[in-house]
C-alpha cells in the first residue's frame, strides 16, 4: 500500500499560510515568525522511500492521490528520486515548483533536506554501482 505521511495541514499561527515544521526551531517560511509545532517529515519520508520502493520496484506507487500540503512533496519526491535513479548518478538536477512564492522556496528546502539525508541511498536501492 502506499505510504501517506500522516500529517494534517497545518496553518502558520501568525500569518495562516500552510507549512511543515519540518525541523526544529522551524521559522515560517512566509512571516519569519517561529514555529513551536515540530514534525518529523524528513524521517517520515524515508519510510515512504523505502517501503514504495520494495512493493513498487520505484519510489512512485501504483496509486497516488494528493490531499494535503505532504502528499503534494511526496509527490515531488518520488518523481525527482525516481528520476535521478534513472539518471544513474544521485544528482538533483533543476527543478520547479508551483505555488505562492514562499510556499516554492517552503516545498525546495524540504526536498532539499529529505535528498540530503537519502542521496546516498537512492542508487543502492536501484542496483546502480556508482562509478566515481
Ligand atoms: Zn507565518
Amino acid at each position: 500500500m502506499s505510504y501517506h505521511i500522516e500529517h494534517k495541514d497545518y496553518k502558520c499561527p501568525h500569518c495562516s499560510v500552510f507549512l511543515i515544521p519540518y525541523k526544529k526551531d522551524f521559522r515560517c517560511p512566509n512571516c519569519n515568525n517561529k514555529i513551536d509545532e515540530y514534525f518529523d517529515f524528513v524521517g517520515e519520508m524515508i519510510i515512504s522511500l523505502k517501503r514504495h520502493k520494495q512493493d513498487y520496484g520505484t519510489y512512485f506507487p501504483a496509486a497516488w492521490g494528493t490531499y494535503c500540503l505532504a502528499d503534494h512533496i511526496q509527490f515531488i519526491i518520488f518523481i525527482l528520486f525516481d528520476g535521478i535513479a534513472k539518471q544513474g548518478s544521485n544528482e538533483l538536477k533543476d527543478y520547479t515548483v508551483d505555488g505562492e512564492a514562499y510556499l516554492q522556496k517552503h516545498i525546495k528546502d524540504i526536498v532539499a533536506d529529505v535528498y540530503s539525508a537519502y542521496k546516498d541511498e537512492i542508487l543502492k536501492d536501484y542496483g546502480i554501482v556508482n562509478q566515481e
